[in-house]
C-alpha cells in the first residue's frame, strides 16, 4: 500500500504558523470549521447522489458524529459524506490552495496593517484545528476508492500520507488536543454542546455526541418567523456566509402559491472585502428538497445587489441541475424578480422609516444602486430610481429625488452640482445666489453620480439642470439680458481678442451675469459636464471625452471693467490668464501653468 512523507508547501507552513500563533483569543472556532467541513462532505455527497444513483450504498443515514477521549485526549468528529482519494487528500489537505483558508490569509495581513481583530471571525478552514491540536489524524474513505486513506501531521511541517482499509465512506478527523488548561476544557461535555449551539446550530444533519443530537437540524429558514430572535439570524449569517459583522439587514421570504419557496437575504454592513476582485462572485445558496445544490447561483440575484447573500430553497425545482438548464429555468427567473422587488421593497422601507440606517447602507452600496442605474442605458432606473439619495443644499441632507420635487414648486428642473466635496461646492458664489432664491441643489460628491442623472434623463418629467451648464440661468430678468446683449455687442472685438489670447483652451468666450459674484467662470455646453470629463480623463478615449468648455465673463465684475481698459495693454494678456485659471481653480481642475499664473499675478499685483 502506498505511503508517503511529504513536507507542506511553503505558504501552507506560513498559513499555520500565522495562525497558531496569532489565535489565541478564539480557539474554539476548529470546531466550527471541521462540522461545516463534514456538512459540505455530505452536501457533495447527496448532490453526487441525484445523479449517481448507486453511490450512496446502504449507508444512506447522514451525519455527523463527535466522540471524545478524554483519557488520550482526543476529539474526533466523522461524517459519512463523500471523503477523499488519496490524490484528493493529497490536493485538498496538503497544500493550501483552498478557498477559507487562503481567503483567511489575505484577511489576516489585512488585519495586521489595520490592528484589526478579525482572527476567530472567519472560515479559517482545515488547519485550525492545530490551534488546538498538537497532532491531527484524518482518515477517509471516498466511494470512487477500494482504499482509505490517512493523513498524519503535527502541523509543523510535514505530513504523512498513507493508503489503509477502511470499510465505511466518510471521513474522521481526530485532534490530539494540546496540553494546558486553555485546551483541557475543549474535552469537557458541556463545552462541546456550547460550542455546537453557538457556532453549528443550524448544520442541517444531525450531529451526534453521546447519543444524543445536539443541534438543531431544522434550517433556520424552515422555522417560523416567531421563534427566531435578531441574533439567530445573526449568528447564521456570520456562520454561514463569513462575515465577522452582523448583518445590517436580514430578509425572511416565504412564498406560497404558484411557485413555493423560503428565502434569507442578509445585506451586509461592508462591501465584501474582495468585492472589486476577480475572485469575487455574486449569487444565492441554492438548495432544492433538502439538497445543496450550489454556493452561487447568480441567476438568482441581479448584478447590482451583487453585495447581497443568502440562500434560495424551493422544492419545486427538478434535480438534474446543470448551469444551461439553470439558465433558462423559469422558476428560478421567477423567484429572482420576486426577490429583487421584495430587496426593493424593503430598502424603500429602510429608507422611509430609518434614514440613519439607511444612510449607513447608501455610503456602502449607494455606488452599485447608482451603477444598476445607469446600466444598460437605463434600463432598471424606474425599478430603482426611489433608492437613490444625495446630498442637497436644502439643510444640508440626503434627500430622495422625491422629496425634491414635492418641494421644487414652480421651478421646471432639478438642479445639481457637481464637486469635489461638499464644502467646496457650497462655496461657489453661484450656490450663494440659488441660497437667497430658495432654490435646492442636489450636491453630487461622487464621480458616477452624474453619470447616472444622465442616464436617467428625467425624474417624474422633471429634467435634471447642471448649475455649470451654459443654458443655466439664475434668474429670469428680461432687461438685464438685453443689457447684457448690448454690452456683449460692443465687446465683441474684446471677447474675441480673449478667445485668441486663449486660444483652444476654451470654444467660446461669452458674457453672462449668471454666474454669481466671482468675474470668471467655466461653463460647459453639450452632453459632456466639466465633472463628467474629470472622470472620463482617467479612461480609454480620454481625447474625444473632452467638455466644450466656455468662459463666462461677469460684465458687471469689476475685473471686467480692467480687463477694458487694458486692452491694448500688456496686461491684457495677464488678466485674461488670470480670469481662466481662477475659472478653472473654482471648478477644481488644475492650472495649466502655475508658474506663469504666480508669475502674472504677482506683476499685477506690483
Ligand atoms: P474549505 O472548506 O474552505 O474548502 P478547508 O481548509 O476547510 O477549506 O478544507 C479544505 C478541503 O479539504 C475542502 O475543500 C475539502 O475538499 C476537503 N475536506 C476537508 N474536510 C473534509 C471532510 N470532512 N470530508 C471531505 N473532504 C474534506
Ligand atoms: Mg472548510
Amino acid at each position: 500500500m502506498k505511503k508517503e512523507s511529504r513536507v507542506f508547501r511553503a505558504e501552507t507552513k506560513e498559513l499555520l504558523n500565522l495562525m497558531i500563533h496569532s489565535i489565541y483569543t478564539n480557539k474554539e472556532i476548529f470546531l466550527r470549521e471541521l462540522i461545516s467541513n463534514a456538512n459540505d462532505a455530505i452536501d457533495k455527497l447527496k448532490f453526487k447522489s441525484l445523479t449517481e444513483t448507486n453511490i450512496l450504498g446502504e449507508d444512506t443515514n447522514f451525519k455527523i458524529d463527535i466522540t471524545v477521549d478524554k483519557d488520550n485526549k482526543t476529539i474526533t468528529i466523522s461524517d459519512n459524506g463523500i471523503g477523499m482519494t488519496f490524490d484528493e487528500v493529497d490536493e485538498n489537505i496538503g497544500t493550501i490552495a483552498k478557498s477559507g483558508s487562503k481567503l483567511f490569509k489575505e484577511q489576516l495581513e489585512e488585519a495586521k496593517k489595520s490592528e484589526v481583530d478579525i482572527i476567530g471571525q472567519f472560515g479559517v478552514g482545515f488547519y485550525s484545528g492545530f490551534i488546538v491540536a498538537d497532532k491531527i489524524v484524518l482518515e477517509t474513505k471516498s466511494p470512487y476508492s477500494e482504499k482509505g486513506v490517512r493523513w498524519t501531521s503535527d502541523g509543523t511541517g510535514e505530513y504523512e500520507i498513507e493508503e489503509i482499509e477502511k470499510e465505511k465512506r466518510g471521513t474522521s478527523i481526530t485532534l490530539y488536543i494540546k496540553d494546558g488548561d486553555d485546551y483541557s476544557e475543549f474535552l469537557e461535555e458541556w463545552k462541546i454542546k456550547d460550542l455546537v449551539k453557538k457556532y453549528s446550530n443550524y448544520i442541517r444533519y444531525e450531529i451526534y455526541f453521546k447519543d444524543e443530537v445536539i443541534n438543531s437540524t431544522k434550517p433556520i429558514w424552515k422555522k417560523d418567523k416567531s421563534e427566531l430572535k435578531d441574533e439567530d439570524y445573526n449568528e447564521f449569517y456570520k456562520a454561514t456566509f463569513h462575515d465577522w459583522n452582523d448583518p445590517l439587514l436580514h430578509i425572511n421570504l416565504k412564498v406560497q402559491g404558484n411557485i413555493e419557496y423560503n428565502s434569507l437575504l442578509f445585506i451586509p454592513k461592508k462591501l465584501p472585502f474582495d468585492f472589486y476582485t476577480k475572485s469575487f462572485k455574486r449569487g444565492l445558496q441554492l438548495y432544492t428538497k433538502n439538497v445543496f445544490i450550489m454556493e452561487k447561483c447568480e441567476e438568482l440575484i441581479p448584478e447590482y445587489f451583487s453585495f447581497i447573500s443568502g440562500l434560495v430553497d424551493c422544492d419545486g425545482l427538478s434535480l438534474n441541475i446543470s448551469r444551461e438548464i439553470l439558465q433558462q429555468n423559469s422558476e428560478l427567473q421567477a423567484i429572482s424578480k420576486n426577490l429583487e422587488k421584495k430587496i426593493i421593497s424593503e430598502l424603500e422601507k429602510l429608507l422611509k422609516n430609518d434614514r440613519e440606517k439607511y444612510i449607513e447602507f447608501w455610503k456602502e452600496f449607494g455606488r452599485n444602486i447608482k451603477a444598476g442605474v445607469q446600466d444598460m442605458f437605463g434600463m432598471n432606473k424606474d425599478k430603482l430610481q426611489n433608492l437613490l439619495i444625495f446630498m442637497s443644499s436644502y439643510e444640508d441632507k440626503y434627500v430622495t429625488l422625491k422629496e425634491y420635487v414635492e418641494r421644487m414648486g414652480e421651478n421646471k428642473e432639478i438642479l445639481f452640482v457637481s464637486g469635489e466635496n461638499i464644502d467646496m461646492v457650497k462655496a461657489l458664489p453661484k450656490m450663494e445666489k440659488l441660497k437667497e432664491q430658495g432654490k435646492e441643489v442636489l450636491i453630487l460628491t461622487d464621480k458616477i453620480d452624474e453619470f447616472t442623472l444622465t442616464a436617467m434623463m428625467n425624474y417624474d418629467g422633471k429634467e435634471f439642470k447642471s448649475i455649470n451648464s451654459t443654458d443655466f440661468k439664475l434668474e429670469e430678468d428680461k432687461e438685464k439680458e438685453e443689457k447684457i446683449k448690448k454690452i456683449a455687442e460692443e465687446s465683441k472685438s474684446l471677447l474675441e481678442k480673449i478667445k485668441d489670447s486663449l486660444k483652444d483652451k476654451v470654444s467660446e468666450v461669452e458674457l453672462n451675469n449668471n454666474i454669481g459674484n466671482s468675474a470668471s467662470s467655466l461653463l460647459a455646453k453639450g452632453p459632456i459636464s466639466l465633472e463628467m470629463e474629470k472622470v472620463l480623463a482617467d479612461m480609454p478615449g480620454a481625447e474625444m471625452n473632452k467638455a466644450i468648455k466656455v468662459l463666462a465673463l461677469n460684465p458687471e465684475h469689476s475685473l471686467f471693467e480692467k480687463l477694458k481698459s487694458a486692452e491694448d495693454s500688456e496686461d491684457f494678456t495677464k488678466i485674461v490668464d488670470i480670469l481662466y485659471n481662477q475659472a478653472l481653480i473654482l471648478e477644481g481642475f488644475p492650472i495649466d501653468n502655475p508658474v506663469q499664473f504666480i508669475k502674472n499675478l504677482n506683476s499685477l499685483i506690483k
